[in-house]
């Protein structure tokens, strides 16, 4: 692993998060430049490269990892695609930051738990990024610190303006709720034990076959309980908020930070319109601290156990948002490796 030079990553997967994560890895982060970006879409991928100094384009995964200038490897691909390129990766014995969701199902995030302690070490940080924002880590300093007694239940409300149109029932659960999944578990520091999707009627502009907004409940394994409010189409901007009820206070953080305006008699701010916005700087200090921590030769954020967690949960959550019921989550035995 080289420790003066800067670290040479291959971007995998070059669409919005992947050219967002290209562009600060070139201009805000330090100790590393992109040498490599990878697309199925050859154009975008050398589009991509032409305007980077010293980074080529590659249309396979596995031929940028081999290439000498990587060192680590970032993957932006979508979700059903993270599989192989994780695989590949762990073949190379490569870090890697690897956006949500590890994989989409527990199974194949299995797979990859298998292949990283095969390894023997830990190489893989999963893109949980909301443990790097500002407010959430105040919440969780907050939490830990005993000050407002335990944390009784976690009630969270994450809204967007719109889906894409390709974006499915499903993928309310396993693209979006997979972040209240992460921070439930990680706030509470407890595994997630069940969880049971209610559906309101949906609002008139969600699309057909869509049900939007969700309720979504989890049921933890020291029995605090967090719920989701998931809204797809609510129409005015993205919003997310989380709120602890402890036994001695309650703290809720993502109200908008301002500034805040009085003017013609009103008073207000401005709602962000995406994640990108609402959580570049969240962005910013993950892959700052993958890319420090890759240097020093270490893992320190989320990692593949928290990836598998999550997509364990997700599974349930898609059961019952599809039977009406509360569901079970199955969880393998959690490896020494992780511990
Ligand atoms: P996108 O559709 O905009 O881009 C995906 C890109 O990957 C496309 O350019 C596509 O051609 C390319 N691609 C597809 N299969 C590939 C493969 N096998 N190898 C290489 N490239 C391939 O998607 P996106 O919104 O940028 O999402 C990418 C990932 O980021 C997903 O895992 C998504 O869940 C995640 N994401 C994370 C956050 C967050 O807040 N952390 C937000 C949005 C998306």
């Amino acid at each position: 692993m080289p420790s003066q030079r800067a670290l040479g990553i291959a971007v995998i997967g070059t669409g919005k998060m992947g050219a967002d994560h290209v562009r600060r890895l070139q201009h805000v982060i330090s100790g590393a430049r992109v040498t490599a970006v990878v697309d199925i879409d050859e154009n975008r991928a050398k589009t991509l490269a032409d305007a980077s100094e010293g980074c080529t384009a590659y249309t396979e995964a596995a031929a940028a990892m081999a290439a000498q200038d990587v060192d680590a490897v970032l993957i932006a691909s979508p979700g059903p695609a993270h599989e192989a390129a994780l695989l590949d990766a762990l073949g190379c014995d490569l870090p890697v930051l690897c956006e949500k969701p590890l994989t989409p199902d527990a199974a194949s995030a299995l797979r990859v738990l298998e292949a990283e302690q095969k390894l023997g070490h830990r190489r893989v940080q999963v893109g949980f990024m909301r443990r790097y924002d500002t407010e959430y880590i105040k919440l969780k300093r907050l939490l830990d610190s005993g000050e407002l007694g335990r944390a009784l239940m976690l009630h969270h409300r994450h809204r967007n303006l719109s889906m894409p149109p390709w974006f499915t029932n499903e993928m309310l659960i396993n693209d979006s709720v997979v972040h209240e999944m992460d921070v439930t578990r990680w706030l509470l520091g407890q595994e997630i034990t069940a969880v049971t999707v209610h559906k309101p009627a949906p609002t008139s502009h969600a699309p057909t076959g869509m049900d939007d907004p969700q309720f979504v409940l989890f049921e933890t394994e020291f029995g605090a309980l967090a719920d989701v409010e998931i809204f797809g189409h609510c129409g005015y901007g993205y919003q997310v908020h989380a709120e602890a009820v402890c036994e001695r206070g309650t703290v809720r953080i993502g109200d908008e930070p301002g500034p805040r305006l009085s003017a013609d008699g009103r008073w207000g701010g401005r709602i962000t319109p995406d994640y990108i916005e609402r959580f570049d700087d969240a962005y910013d200090r993950e892959v700052q601290a993958w890319v420090d921590a890759t240097r020093r030769g270490e893992v320190t954020g989320p990692g593949v156990w928290d990836g598998y967690a999550a997509a364990a949960v997700c599974e349930a959550g898609v059961l019952s948002q599809r039977e009406g019921r509360r569901v079970q989550v199955e969880l393998t035995e959690r490896p020494a490796l992780y511990r």
